[in-house]
């Protein structure tokens, strides 16, 4: 039997799914549109249909496991996504069991922000890492903790939800309900909606100009801060520099080896990742901050599939390898 898993991404608008060996090798690729209007078993459909089909082209079924990925909060032990923002109507759902009793093969769910943390550390841009801290700059600030070798879950698998570190205790309001987040300063919303005051403040023509009738989204306030316009400097500043007061506690706390970055926001480069680097040794002790390497995601769009596989070998080690 050959040491292969199937990963399951559940992020973003499409269902993905592939096998994956423990090398790293994605095989047998197959995505869908989500059936967000079908409800639950639509979607449970969706899955099986993707697996069974690549594992009829494999040739044989990948009995390591299946490896789900969802955003949102979950619970991995039980196998429940308790809510996720992008598939309406999912609430308390027994994911695990479901998809067990239809492929009749163990499977592993797990939050993508942790899931990413172990794709990194087993297929990217932290092989042979054991100590990393991995952030996703996106929509919200997903992140990962990797801490000799072990995933950072806690009791209930909340661990690790490095975004929601408060920075500022009379910080802006975080969608979570909690005050200064780091989340509520470098979430893509977060940009978004600070580039939005300041379109309406008059504080930046430019984001208003550049944002025309659309939206006003972090990739506006990105063009115009790259124009020049200093609010738009600014908010990405404040941004970093907030990111960089949170994660140099966890360096002080972790000594981490790798700061891994990935995500959609980080392709605003500079503008977060000079005031992010510049400030990061205000925040942290020397020691701890010059054993850290500040470096980029190696896998990109397939982060949610390498991240649900190696939720999978993580689980179920390799007897030889110990990996
Ligand atoms: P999600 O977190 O929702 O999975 P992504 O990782 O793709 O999504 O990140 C999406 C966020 O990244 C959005 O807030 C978007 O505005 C922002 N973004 C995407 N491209 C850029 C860019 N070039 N510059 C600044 N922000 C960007
Ligand atoms: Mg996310
Ligand atoms: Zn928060």
């Amino acid at each position: 039997m050959s040491d292969v898993a199937f990963a399951v991404d559940l992020g973003g608008t499409n269902v993905r799914g592939a096998i994956v060996t423990r090398d790293g090798e994605i095989q047998h690729y197959r995505t869908a549109r989500t059936a967000v209007r079908g409800g639950v078993y639509a979607i449970i459909d969706q899955i099986v249909g993707l697996a069974e089909d690549a594992f009829d082209e494999h040739g044989e079924r990948p009995e390591t496991g299946v490896g789900v990925v969802a955003p949102g909060p979950l619970e991995p032990k039980a196998g429940i996504v308790r809510f996720a923002p992008n598939l309406p109507g999912w609430e308390n759902v027994p994911l695990k069991r479901l998809l067990e009793e239809r492929l009749n093969i163990p499977v592993v769910l797990g939050n993508d922000g942790n899931c990413a943390a172990l794709g990194e550390s087993m297929f990217g841009a932290g092989r042979n890492v054991d100590n990393l801290i991995y952030l996703a700059l996106g929509t919200g600030l997903g992140a990962g903790i990797i801490h000799q070798g072990q995933l950072i879950e806690g009791i209930a698998g909340l661990g690790g939800e490095v975004g929601h570190i408060s920075v500022d205790g009379n910080g802006p309001r975080c969608t979570c309900g909690a005050v200064g987040c780091m989340e509520a300063y470098i979430g893509g919303w977060a940009i978004a909606r600070h580039g939005e005051l300041a379109a309406h403040s008059e504080r930046s023509a430019m984001i208003r100009e550049i944002a025309g009738e659309g939206r006003i989204t972090a990739e506006v306030v990105a063009d115009a801060a790259l124009e020049g316009d200093r609010a738009a400097i600014d908010i990405f500043a404040r941004g970093g520099r907030a990111l960089a007061v949170g994660i140099g506690g966890l360096v002080n706390v972790f000594n981490p080896e790798l700061i891994v970055i990935g995500g959609g926001l980080a392709r605003a480069g500079d503008l977060i990742m000079e005031p992010f680097r510049s400030s990061l040794p205000n925040y942290c002790m020397l020691p701890a901050y010059q054993h850290v390497a500040i470096v980029p995601s190696a896998l990109e769009t397939n982060t949610g599939l390498y991240g649900a596989a190696a939720n999978v070998f993580y689980q179920q080690p390799n007897e030889q390898t110990g990996m």
